[in-house]
């Protein structure tokens, strides 16, 4: 692993400051990135450790929505009472990432800013050495889709889908200033550029509105019952007026280079969940997602299970 630098700021503003000198990269649990940095796919000079920011601590219900610091470790979020109350899937979710010892010092902004995954390119060293690299890092050809100009890797965290049916806005600092936007902009179509952000924003909190009357779930499907990222993954949030669906959201991980909502859903609201609802649901969820042969599970599958659990889950909350 290379020398680095390591500094301990105490305020948001310290934090983005330090990150303008040299090629600076934020330490929150460490989880994903000292793991890619250990296997020299992720490079930095200078880790500006973020755990012990006050400002990214705490998870407060407010009137209209729970605010979560992106500082959150995931076993507090599992065991928050504000979480459980409002936002139970969110704890369900953060459950189901990596294993216990992980959950520890992970953290909800280290989750949704986790790098994204390729078969060619999460090994070692000298493993990609004797595969000549790759274009997301060191190589020139991407080796999943070899005329490509972008990288296939797949986003595959378990929270953004969720936070994403549940309509999050994320604040983020940087030295900019300071914004709020919806969760859904922070991700692009690249897995060597999945997020946009600018060096040395930072991701301060979450805000998940409490909305009346919705139920939401998640799924996702792993090679390994526990410690393993979804090959795929979707969460559903829906109303229900009566017989007919009143709202409904549906966002998928693991088969893009994002987590991203399904479009195309307003078609379906108003309806009841017949046979020619479900049929439109597959249809727009196949359409959305676009699962490469990035990790060894084929494509083609990963799409399958992405469709079933998306009429799985809207059965459930229906129901
Ligand atoms: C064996 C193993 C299994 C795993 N399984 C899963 C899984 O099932 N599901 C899953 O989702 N993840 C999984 N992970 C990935 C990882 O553990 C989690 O995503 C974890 O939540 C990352 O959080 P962290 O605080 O450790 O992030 P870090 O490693 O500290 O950071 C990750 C990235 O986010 C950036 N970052 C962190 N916080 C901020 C912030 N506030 N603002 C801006 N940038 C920030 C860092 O600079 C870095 O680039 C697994 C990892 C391992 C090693
Ligand atoms: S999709 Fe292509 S460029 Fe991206 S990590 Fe995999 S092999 Fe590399």
């Amino acid at each position: 692993m290379q020398d680095l630098a390591i500094h301990r700021p105490q305020t948001v503003a310290q934090a983005i400051a330090l990150h303008r000198t040299g090629a600076s990269r934020y330490l929150a649990g460490g989880t994903d990135l000292v793991p890619n940095l250990r296997r020299n796919i992720q490079k930095a000079q200078t880790l500006i450790d973020i755990s012990g920011l006050a400002e990214l601590r705490g998870i407060r219900a407010e009137s209209q929505s729970l605010r979560i610091g992106a500082g959150v470790t995931l076993e507090a979020l599992c065991a928050s009472d504000a979480v459980r109350a409002h936002a139970p899937l969110l704890a369900e979710a953060a459950a189901l990432v990596a294993g216990p010892t992980h959950r520890v010092s992970a953290t909800v902004g280290g989750n949704l800013m986790q790098d994204t995954r390729c078969y060619f390119y999460n090994q070692g060293d000298w493993w990609r050495t004797a595969n000549a690299f790759c274009m997301k890092c060191d190589g020139d050809t991407c080796r999943v889709a070899p005329k490509s100009e972008r990288c296939y890797a797949c986003y595959c965290g378990d929270l953004a889908p969720v936070l994403l049916a549940l309509d999050a806005q994320v604040d983020i600092a940087g030295p900019t200033g300071a914004r709020r936007e919806p969760l859904a902009a922070l991700f692009a179509d690249d897995g060597m550029r999945h997020l946009k952000l600018a060096p040395g924003d930072l991701l301060v909190a979450i805000d998940v509105p409490v909305q009346a009357g919705w139920t939401a779930a998640y799924e996702k499907v792993r090679i390994r019952g526990a410690v393993d990222f979804p090959l795929a993954g979707i969460a559903v949030a829906l109303k229900r007026d009566g017989e007919r669906i009143a709202a409904l959201r549906v966002a998928c991980t693991g088969v893009n280079s994002y987590p991203g909502l399904v479009p195309g859903l307003d078609a379906l609201v108003g309806r009841k969940p017949d046979d020619a609802f479900h049929a439109a649901l597959d249809k727009a969820v196949r359409k959305e997602i676009q699962p490469m042969a990035s990790i060894l599970t084929a494509a083609g599958y990963r799409r399958r299970v992405a469709v079933s659990l998306a009429r799985r889950l809207v059965e459930r909350l229906y129901g």
